[in-house]
């Protein structure tokens, strides 16, 4: 058990030995949190309780149909109801439900692992997080350029290519409501490099787009930041004074200066830090071993110091 998860368990007993006798036990987190955006949008977040990634999926509805962005880190439903909290809230035509359409900012299992959920659910198609399948659905012919629509009736979500943290990452834009849909693109947290070229054409391709349309807020996929900016540390279970989720237009058009600044290891900026997670390691494990090596001549010096030290008369 991490130490976080210890500390949050310990004031948890603590409240509950000083509450009076009387007092009804605390309550569990609910595993979902469901907050209405207007009438036909929904912003999901599973608790952190259930899962350290604590991601944020979107669900849209149109007038013929409805869209989720995302499935979340939780497959099991017993745990997650995430399928019975999205049907419920799709409007019924008759005695069917709106068809409903599972789409992926990216195929990290974070992201997709809730898709078992809605295999085989009447009306509901799910899209395959891979790149082959997300080129061949939306169209992409010259992927990563182009853009595509899906039309949910009376509401069309533009649909554009970001690889970069993922090699299948997409964004959103909800002409409807305004909101930019951008997953690990660009969250308020760690905006992990995978491939550092194709993050920065696609931050330029994507604040292209946005520059000249109205941006309300720019919803990810993650919160991993305090209300100062700090970083929570990684696979935190509790996130004391947690920053709200929104970034703005300023920081989608700051993401490709802040990416052509990248030191390839780490820049910090305004709402977001940029990572390599890979060359952080290795240059991790590099330190580590030129410790190790140090400490390793060290102790052969200590040991022939002392050897002769004994041999002389
Ligand atoms: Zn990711």
């Amino acid at each position: 058990m991490r130490a976080p998860m210890r500390l949050f368990l310990a004031s948890l007993c603590l409240l509950t030995l000083l509450a009076p006798a009387h007092a009804a036990p605390l309550a569990a987190p609910p595993p979902l949190h469901v907050q209405p955006w207007d009438g036909r949008t929904w912003i999901l977040r599973e608790d952190l309780q259930a899962t350290w990634e604590a991601p944020f999926l979107y669900l849209l509805v149109g007038r013929r149909r409805a869209l989720l962005i995302d499935t979340g880190d939780v497959a099991d439903p017993a745990r997650m109801p995430l399928a019975a909290e999205v049907l419920a809230r799709l409007p019924k035509d008759g005695p069917a439900r709106l068809p409903l359409l599972v789409v992926h900012t990216h195929g990290h299992l974070d992201h997709r692992a809730g898709d078992a959920q809605f295999h085989g659910l009447p009306g509901v198609e799910v899209v395959p997080s891979d790149l082959a399948h997300v080129r061949r659905f939306f169209g992409f012919a010259a992927w990563p350029d182009g853009l595509a629509q899906v039309d949910l009736g009376d509401r069309i979500v533009d649909v554009l290519p970001a690889p970069g943290h993922h090699p299948a990452e997409l964004v959103f834009y909800d002409r409807a409501t305004g909101l930019l849909f951008s997953g690990d693109f660009l969250l308020p947290g760690r905006i992990l490099v995978d491939d550092l070229a194709a993050y920065q054409a696609s931050a330029a391709r994507v604040a292209a787009f946005a520059k000249d349309r109205p941006i309300t807020a720019v919803l990810g996929g993650h919160i991993e930041m305090d209300r100062t900016g700090a970083l929570f540390p990684w696979a935190s279970t509790v996130h004391p004074e947690e920053r709200p989720l929104p970034l703005g237009k300023a920081e989608l058009l700051a993401l490709p200066a802040a990416l052509q600044r990248f030191n390839g290891f780490y820049t910090a900026r305004d709402g977001f830090v940029v990572e390599n997670p890979i060359r952080n390691l290795a240059a991790g494990a590099g330190a580590l071993l030129l410790a190790l090596g140090l400490l390793g001549i060290l102790v052969v010096r200590t040991i022939r110091r002392w050897r002769r030290r004994r041999s002389r008369p």
